[in-house]
């Protein structure tokens, strides 16, 4: 265990990523003293690590669903925490292209769902227009979105951490939850450490932040994830990093119109100055990292159509992410799942499921609505 609280925990949180900590904090602030247990030996070595580290405005997601509602309520609050304690962020702005005229309706819809979902207004640039803002950029039309930026994600989720030890709360490493069983005034974790230490946890309230992981866990508390439709697909994104030789590629994030199951393969820059392509999508039944670096055609391929000098050889294999999908491949929008499982005979128990992007945007307003749900459970 990485840090002691000051009283015994009322709640276990289950995985430090990004999200886990986040509602491990809020919790904390609202005089809980919660318990993240964690599996591997640090903070944020998933999907929290592996991200394009991009706050989203939340102008893809359907007016209304949580993805929508929770990323523009979060991408404030993330700002403000970012400039309160420091966090390396920029808001650097972001520009989505259509790159010839049959894709122009899909910048349609994107301004029209930005709109409904209170993301901010999108300006619309000409093609001539967005050669000036970015003037390596080959492009029909753009939307320009103000409020996208970039986090250090890392210094993110140690915020979290920090506010939460300062609240009395802990973190504890190397240890994985192995079971959850429900008992009458709460759960009992059967926890298990990487050098085989066997521990029980009896906690009131659990909140189940495993990422990947997170459809087992809820198995595990006696669920039937397959009639809940909470199954889990895992969906790779693979990342390239754009040879240095090519200098300031752009000033801003720059998109494609989205891909089916993702946002296409764009282009980022992270706080240090350096641009990758990415991510694709690939759904995967193992969880591997490894980026097969024969996919550099594809990405150059799918970067040129509007960065028309991107060539294979100026890639290299960097980073891949996975992604919690809810749904599978080719199948409709599914929304995150936030939810108190009392009425499925499971109370004091908050799952969140299929939390993939905009997660890490959203990370602060999906830690409110877990504890007011575990709140309102009473
Ligand atoms: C390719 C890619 C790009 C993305 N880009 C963006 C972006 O630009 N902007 C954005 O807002 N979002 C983005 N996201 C989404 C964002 O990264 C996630 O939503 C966020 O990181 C999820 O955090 P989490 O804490 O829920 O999960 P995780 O970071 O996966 O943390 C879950 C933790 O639970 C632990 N755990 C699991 N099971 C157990 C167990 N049994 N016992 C103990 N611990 C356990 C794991 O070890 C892990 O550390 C992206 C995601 C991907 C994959």
């Amino acid at each position: 265990m990485s840090s002691a609280g000051t009283g015994a925990p009322d709640v276990a949180v289950i995985g430090a990523g990004i999200v886990g900590l986040a509602c491990a904090a809020e919790l904390a602030r609202r005089g809980s003293t919660p318990i993240v247990i964690e599996t591997h030996a640090g903070i944020a070595r998933e999907t929290s690590s592996r991200n394009s580290e991009v706050v989203h405005a939340g102008i893809y997601y359907p007016p209304d669903s949580l993805k929508a509602r929770l990323c523009v309520e979060g991408r404030e609050r993330l700002y403000a925490r970012c400039r309160e304690l420091d966090i390396p962020h920029r808001r650097i702005g972001k520009l989505v292209v259509a790159t010839q005229a049959s894709e122009r309706s899909a910048l349609e819809d994107i301004a029209a769902r930005a709109e409904a979902s209170g993301a901010g207004a999108l300006s619309w640039l000409d093609a001539a227009e967005v050669g000036r803002r970015e003037p390596r950029v080959r492009a029909h039309a753009g939307l320009w979105s103000p409020r996208s930026g970039i986090v250090d994600a890392h210094a993110l989720a140690a915020s979290y951490q920090a506010e939460l030890e300062s609240l009395g709360g802990a973190l504890a490493l190397h240890t994985r939850v192995a079971g959850l069983e429900p008992r009458a005034d709460g759960w009992s974790l059967r926890t298990e450490s990487d050098r085989g230490e066997r521990f029980d946890l009896e906690v009131p309230r659990v909140v189940n932040a495993a990422g990947l992981w997170s459809d087992r866990i809820a198995e595990l508390a006696g669920l039937d994830v397959d009639a809940l439709g909470w199954r889990l697909r895992w969906c790779k994104g693979d990342y390239f990093g754009v040879a240095p030789r090519l200098g300031a590629l752009t000033r801003h994030l720059v998109y494609p119109v989205p891909a089916a199951a993702g946002l296409g393969i764009h282009v980022t820059l992270d706080l240090g100055g350096r641009y990758r392509l990415g991510p694709d999508v690939e759904y995967v039944d193992e969880l591997s990292y490894r980026v097969d670096p024969a996919k550099a055609e594809r990405f150059a391929r799918a970067a040129a159509r509007y960065l028309p000098e991107i060539r294979p050889r100026d890639l290299s294999p960097e980073l891949a992410g996975i992604r919690p999908k809810l749904q599978g491949p080719g199948e409709a929008f599914r929304d995150f799942v936030i939810r108190e499982t009392g009425d499925l005979g499971a109370p004091g128990l908050v799952c969140l499921i299929g939390i993939e992007s905009p997660g890490l945007t959203a990370s602060a307003a999906i830690a409110r609505l877990a504890a007011d749900l575990l709140q309102a459970a009473g």
